[in-house]
């Protein structure tokens, strides 16, 4: 609600252009969405020094963690691509999921990543999900869900897994090692999880990751549960500052 007022007030107070360009009535023109480079190099999200095609996790990562690999879109260094972000989640403009799921989506299709039988949303806990209004997390999904694959849907599953545990926003956490410990056991599947997910390709979707711990600990929950293999897809990867 809180999330709802601030963004009218902006609104109001801001009309909308083009964070780029300046055009008018829309928040991102689709000239200067097409100009936004996608990562050609990836890698591996958890040592991110080796290269490995689409994000997936290196060889000598792949038995310590769950999650099978991490596509990053786009770049958090490319200025467009932080200011649509940061509107997007701190200035709660709901609309730039569009935009933002178009990138997601156009990275998606350049991967060889198998076509996901589940997509999930990284999840807020409902504390933050009211003071924001939104899951930023699940607008993607869904744009993902009803675009990805045109004449059917793929299900999006937002309840799967709950973020029951209240812990603080991650950026205020500088360590590695305290963030990784911050996040674990912050998940819960939902009762009768495995039936549905034993066997199926799932892809994880958030809008950007940081050390990626918040994925990888979603990703275990989900294995643990029987997934088959757990890919995942930000917009961007953000640097701790
Ligand atoms: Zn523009
Ligand atoms: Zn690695």
């Amino acid at each position: 609600m809180l999330g709802k007022i601030k963004k009218f007030m902006l609104d109001t107070l801001f009309p909308v252009s083009c964070i780029s360009c300046s055009k008018p009535n829309i928040w991102i023109c689709k000239k200067c969405l097409s100009k936004i480079p996608l990562i050609n190099n990836q890698v591996c999200p958890f040592c991110e020094k080796a290269i490995t095609p689409d994000g997936r996790v290196c060889f000598k990562c792949r038995k310590k963690y769950s999650l099978d690999g991490l596509l990053v879109a786009s770049s958090y260094q490319n200025e467009l691509v932080s200011s649509v972000v940061h509107y997007y989640k701190y200035r709660f403009v709901e609309d730039l999921s569009l935009p933002l799921g178009i990138i997601l989506i156009k990275a998606f299709l350049q991967s060889e990543f198998p076509i996901p039988d589940i997509i999930i949303p990284v999840p807020l806990h409902k504390r933050r999900l009211r003071w924001r209004g939104f899951n930023q997390a699940e607008l993607l999904a869904q744009h993902l869900g009803e675009n990805l694959t045109p004449g059917f849907n793929i299900s999006v599953e937002s309840n799967f897994l709950t973020r029951y545990l209240y812990t603080h926003p991650q950026m205020k956490i500088k360590n590695y090692a305290q963030r990784k410990k911050n996040i674990e056991g912050v998940f819960k599947p939902e009762k009768g999880i495995r039936k549905t997910i034993k066997g199926k390709n799932i892809l994880l979707v958030d809008d950007i990751a940081t050390t990626g711990a918040t994925l990888f600990e979603c990703a275990r929950v989900l294995k643990r549960n029987g997934a088959n293999r757990v890919f995942a897809t930000v917009i961007a990867r953000q640097e701790m500052k």
